[in-house]
């Protein structure tokens, strides 16, 4: 697996040489330079940049936050409230917090509207798969015939006046993996502008929030990923004020066996990674959760069935990144997305 940490720390450095003056980590500041601490939660480098208002206390408070969160909703924890609903499948419902079951909601929601390409039940084929951990490997015909047997949004149940989830099938498993962090990302964003910043960038490994605008009031410029360069050179960017872009992509997450690489994007019919002609996918929203729900969808769904979706959606604007070297827009960002790579092509 490539180093996610190269990736952020390249996100972060590029939208900081596109719009700020020098890239700093680690609780550190100087005068004009933001205030930045990174650690690693959910499973990913997570990194919070104050650029007015850069009081410690507010970054210690956002990452309080984003650990509160991982030690609900996560199912690599132990006693996590998502562990619960798990371990309690096919037997009861289990009651939860608000948050829990909010996330869960949304997950449902875009399982349903995507007709199963996004399934928040794959956790089993997840777990099976283990792609992004040391216990990666290429499963059996049986094994996934298994546990593709479980997998079925349909067989979520939630209660709205009790806040309570219910698996219908032992063994099945919710994996929150497509969503959550565009949850934390929300989360984060209005508790940084409960604390009147207005002006930070949020990322949690590939979700970004760009909150408010430049400390000058213009636009931040958030720069998109050349998939196939790992050095982190950019195609291009878009100019934001208080939005959210969330990347999915298949050169972060993967691992190769048989000179054959598998990334981590399942598809619940087959239970194998999806085979797509995408190689990222970044979705401009004003709610990260909103954001990371459809970048999952539309890498599942593929190019032209994304793009009627994502039409669909009031607010949401999408950048496919194909294999071969085109880039699909929809309107609302033919004006806002600036091309600064030869090698790629807009597609009209
Ligand atoms: P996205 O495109 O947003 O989502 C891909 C992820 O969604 C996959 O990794 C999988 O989890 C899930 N998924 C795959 N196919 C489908 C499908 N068809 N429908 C629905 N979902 C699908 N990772 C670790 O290695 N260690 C950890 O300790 C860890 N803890 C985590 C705790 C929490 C609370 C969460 C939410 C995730 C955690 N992760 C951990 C997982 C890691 O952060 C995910 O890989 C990450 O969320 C994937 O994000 P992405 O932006 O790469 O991809
Ligand atoms: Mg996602």
């Amino acid at each position: 697996m490539k180093s996610f940490k190269s990736f952020l720390i390249f996100i972060l450095c590029f939208i900081t040489t596109l719009s700020l003056s020098g890239c700093k980590s680690n609780n550190s500041t100087s005068k004009g330079q933001p205030l930045t601490k990174t650690e690693v939660i959910i499973g990913t480098a997570c990194t919070i940049s104050l650029y007015d208002n850069k009081d410690p206390k507010i970054l210690d408070e956002a990452f309080t936050r984003l650990k509160e969160l991982e030690d609900i909703l996560s199912i690599n924890k132990l006693g996590t409230e998502l562990d619960k609903v798990n371990e309690m499948a096919g037997k009861a419902p289990v009651e939860v917090s608000d948050d829990t079951f909010l996330v869960v909601s949304q997950g449902l929601k875009y399982s349903k509207l995507s007709d199963g390409a996004l399934d928040i039940t794959i956790g089993p084929l997840v777990k099976l798969w283990g792609i992004g951990t040391d216990a990666a490997k290429l499963p059996t015909e049986e094994e996934i015939a298994e546990k593709k047997s479980l997998i079925n949004y349909k067989d979520l149940v939630l209660d709205e006046n009790n806040k309570s989830i219910f698996l219908k099938k032992e063994n099945m498993i919710i994996d929150l993996g497509a969503i959550a962090k565009g949850y934390a990302a929300d989360e984060v964003a209005s508790l940084l502008t409960k604390n009147n910043v207005k002006s930070a960038i949020i990322d949690l490994g590939g979700n970004i929030f760009a909150v408010g605008s430049k400390i000058d009031g213009s636009n931040w410029k958030i720069g998109v990923q050349d998939p196939e360069d790992a050095r982190g050179s950019s195609i291009g960017y878009i100019e934001v004020t208080n939005k959210s872009i969330v990347t999915s992509g298949i050169y972060e997450r993967f691992f190769e066996s048989n000179g054959k690489k598998y990334h981590h994007i399942l598809n619940p019919k087959t239970g194998y990674p999806y085979e797509s002609e995408i190689l990222g996918v970044s979705i401009l929203t004003d709610k990260s959760i909103d954001g990371d729900s459809l970048s999952t969808t539309l890498f599942a769904l593929g190019i032209d069935k994304g793009l009627e979706f994502i039409n669909a959606q009031p607010g949401a604007e999408a950048i496919f990144v194909s294999k071969d070297h085109k880039l699909y827009l929809t309107e609302g960002l033919k004006n806002n997305f600036h091309l600064t790579s030869s090698k790629y092509e807009i597609i009209k």
